[in-house]
């Protein structure tokens, strides 16, 4: 195949640049391709005989109607014309190559002695003209001469289209490049910018040709362009450096920011004699890159949430602070804060609500505190305070009161409104300690003591503190292998109803007994274990004895028997509370009603549908729940409506008080809510004879209480089942 020259000039056109270019010289070897058109058929034979080579091939024909029937199908190196063919002239030939630049060379052959003759052919595009009669190798002198000018002719057609495409390519990349890309002159002004200048900055290209770069240079770094600019410095290498950009007027009504920061590469241009003579600039945005560092330093020092410093910048503060005070010979204070019953929001209202409400409580103890000090938030409902200068441990209180002070308002939540409290602890330096970590640590002690002895407070750290602390630790573990251990063992205190003169239930109370403290009481260790998580196996172990030991109970004759036992709010959490106990009747064959779950008031305040719908399905289900220790905590009667309970527990602090029917209008009220709601009313802790008869004066038959029997073990509360105490049949 020849060389293919009409058919693959590259077409330019966008999808083009980035094709290889098409058009290759021939290679050696190749086939030239030449045709012959001459109405005389021995001299067609003898013209291809005589220019005969090896990679040369010959087409012939002998008219202009089928030379163009071939040069329509095919492209040729050469063409050998006679002048006078039998149905045109070789003109017309040359006409027709010539309308359809076409590429190949043409000798035009010609008896014609008349030089108008030649003359006419060269001026219709001709190479060269070739009289007849010729000498052989004058006509070989003349192909060879045309051939090397149509390779040359072709080199340079090659040459220059590549010009073309690789200048287009390059203005292509430069025009549509992402980066800023621009020359300068030697005053450093524009004399070349692409159209990324509109988009990054705001400025059409024709605004910007011929003013300085610097125009564009925020005034902060202004300085450093300039000397950067100096064609005197500028070094042959080029440079690299970051600068802000200042963006159009246009682009700041969009909320833009006012300045770009890019990062700019410049090059000199040189002459030959390597003098400069202007600038290549590359500016790339990196504003992106600069905010992403900025997020990333911002989230290794303050928390997301509230924006406060958090337990990494604290840290920093505090050993600053900590060697300044060191230095002055100064007081600080560490206050460890952290909010009492936040588990509960979070749980209750959802962690939207959590969130917004330490949001709300980060604000409210920061307008406490003055500036130098650091509010910063450890994770959680952790708050940490460094005041770094105080005279005296005292002053700490003073903050501490109006920290108490700001939070005294409820916040609004979306649901209603909530008080927040915190239980605070305070360290001292240098006289609770002298490092960092320590005055944190000694802070957090004081503070979970405040948790222990009731929440909503402060304290000041001391050295006892620590040694609780490191027992409370000891405690932990020992809780955690407590059960395996069976170390638990469940006491049964009898309710009585006076009415009747019999025991008609008891209650399920938990005890621990420690190899090396003996019996731990469970206000101390049910608390612990619902921290630890270890509530939810334990209460499964409670409900299985209970159910036990009321089987057997009832095996014995005492069918009417109740058992109460006391759920923890953690066991609501746990999704199939009413499955663990309908299986556990069920495997001793209990009837619901047979046991009554005790559940406290702060379980009722958790007002989330989930608790309420889980006392109604347990009533549904046919067992007595009983609101423990009413009265005491947030009793609404609203709650009585939402939460269908059947019995209520009046709290043995009433019961202590009690003296006569006219001293207790609270266990009046009581008595009156309960007939209202048609509830079953327990009074416990009832310790003496008297508070039982006032009780019964008041209305209430069923009690409980050390006056009829301390809790005690199942063979004892066996025992009392036959038997009965005296104070039963009062
Ligand atoms: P509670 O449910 O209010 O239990 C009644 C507490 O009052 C018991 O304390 C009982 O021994 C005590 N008590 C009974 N009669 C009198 C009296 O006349 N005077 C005085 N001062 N106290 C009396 P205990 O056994 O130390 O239990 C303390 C708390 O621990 C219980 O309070 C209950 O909230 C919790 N608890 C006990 N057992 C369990 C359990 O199995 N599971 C859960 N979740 N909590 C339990
Ligand atoms: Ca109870
Ligand atoms: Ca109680």
């Amino acid at each position: 195949m020849g060389n293919t020259i009409g058919k693959i000039m590259p077409v330019p056109g966008k999808s083009s640049f980035l094709a290889p270019i098409a058009e290759k010289p021939p290679e050696p070897g190749a086939t030239c391709r030449i045709l012959i058109v001459d109405d005389d058929a021995p001299l067609r034979h003898t013209l291809s005989n005589a220019l005969s080579k090896t990679g040369r091939s010959f087409d012939d024909c002998s008219n202009i109607a089928d030379a163009i029937f071939l040069l329509e199908r095919n492209a040729y190196e050469l063409i050998l014309l006679d002048y006078l063919l039998p149905d045109a002239t070789g003109l017309v030939l040359l006409d027709w190559l010539a309308e359809r630049r076409r590429g190949e060379a043409v000798i035009m052959i010609s008896g014609e002695d008349a030089i108008e003759a030649a003359i006419g052919a060269l001026r219709h595009g001709a190479d060269d003209y070739v009289r007849k009669p010729y000498h052989i190798a004058q006509l070989q002198r003349a192909v060879e001469s045309a051939l090397h000018k149509t390779t040359l002719e072709r080199a340079n057609r090659l040459m220059s289209q590549r010009l073309r495409d690789s200048e287009r390519l390059h203005r292509y990349l430069v025009e549509s490049a992402p980066d800023l890309i621009f020359t300068l002159d030697l005053a450093g002004c524009f004399n070349y910018i692409n159209p990324r200048v509109e988009s990054l900055l705001g400025y059409s290209r024709e605004a910007l040709m011929h003013c300085p770069f610097v125009s564009l240079v925020v005034p902060e770094d202004l300085d450093h362009a300039q000397s950067l600019l100096a064609p005197d410095t500028l070094s042959s290498t080029g440079f690299t450096t970051e600068l802000r950009l200042r963006r159009g007027n246009g682009e700041l009504q969009d909320g833009g920011m006012a300045s770009v920061a890019v990062s700019l590469a410049g090059l000199p241009i040189l002459d030959d004699q390597h003098r400069v003579t202007g600038l290549y600039g590359v500016a790339r945005d990196i504003s992106e890159q600069k905010r992403a560092e900025e997020i990333i330093t911002f989230q290794a020092y303050y928390d997301q949430l509230t924006h406060l410093p958090n337990r990494v910048l604290f840290k920093d503060r505090l050993e600053l602070a900590i060697a300044q005070a060191q230095r002055r010979m100064g007081t600080l204070a560490v206050m460890f804060v952290d909010v009492d019953r936040f588990k509960l929001v979070n749980d209750t209202f959802g962690h939207a609500e959590g969130d917004a409400l330490l949001r709300g409580i980060a604000l409210r103890i920061s307008a406490t505190l003055r500036r130098g000090d650091t509010l910063a938030r450890l994770g959680g409902d952790e708050f940490i305070i460094l005041l770094p200068d105080i005279s005296q441990p005292e002053d700490a209180e003073t903050t501490v009161n109006k920290i108490f002070q700001a939070l005294s308002t409820p916040f609004n939540l979306s649901h209603s409104d909530f008080r927040a409290t915190v239980s605070i602890g305070i360290a001292i330096f240098p006289r609770d300690g002298t490092g960092a970590e320590e005055l944190t640590r000694h802070a957090d002690i004081a503070m979970y003591q405040i948790k222990r002895s009731g929440k909503n407070g402060f304290r000041f750290f001391d050295s006892s503190l620590n040694t609780h602390h490191r027992e409370r630790i000891a405690l932990e573990n020992d809780l955690r292998s407590a059960l395996e251990q069976g170390e638990f063992e469940l006491y049964y205190q009898p309710q009585v109803d006076l009415s009747r003169s019999r025991i008609i239930g008891t209650e399920a109370l938990l005890r621990w007994k420690h190899p090396a403290h003996g019996f731990i009481n469970p206000a101390i260790f049910i608390p612990l274990a619902e921290e630890l998580g270890l509530i939810g196996e334990i209460s499964r172990w409670v409900l299985e004895q209970a159910c036990h030991q009321l089987a057997l109970w009832r095996h014995d004759g005492h069918r009417d028997l109740r058992m109460s036992v006391n759920l923890s709010s953690h066991d609501f959490d746990n999704r199939n509370i009413i499955g663990i106990v309908t299986d556990c009747i069920t495997r001793h064959d209990l009837p619901p009603t047979s046991i009554e779950l005790e559940i406290t008031e702060s379980m009722m305040m958790r007002d989330d549908a989930g608790v309420a719908a889980k006392v109604r399905q347990l009533r549904a289900a046919g067992f007595g729940v009983a609101i423990d220790d009413f009265g005491t905590g947030y009793s609404a009667l609203a709650y009585l409506q939402k939460f269908p309970v059947s019995t209520l527990k009046i709290d043995r602090s009433f019961i202590r008080d009690l003296e006569g029917p006219q001293t207790s209008p609270i266990v009046s009220a009581i008595v009156a809510i309960a007939r209202g709601f048609g509830l079953q009313l327990i009074a416990e802790g009832v310790e003496q004879r008297t508070q039982a008869e006032t009780l019964r004066a008041l209305g209430c038959d069923i009690m409980q209480g050390y006056y009829f029997a301390y809790p005690g073990s199942a063979s004892q509360a066996t025992h009392w089942l036959q038997a009965p105490p005296e104070a039963v049949l009062l």
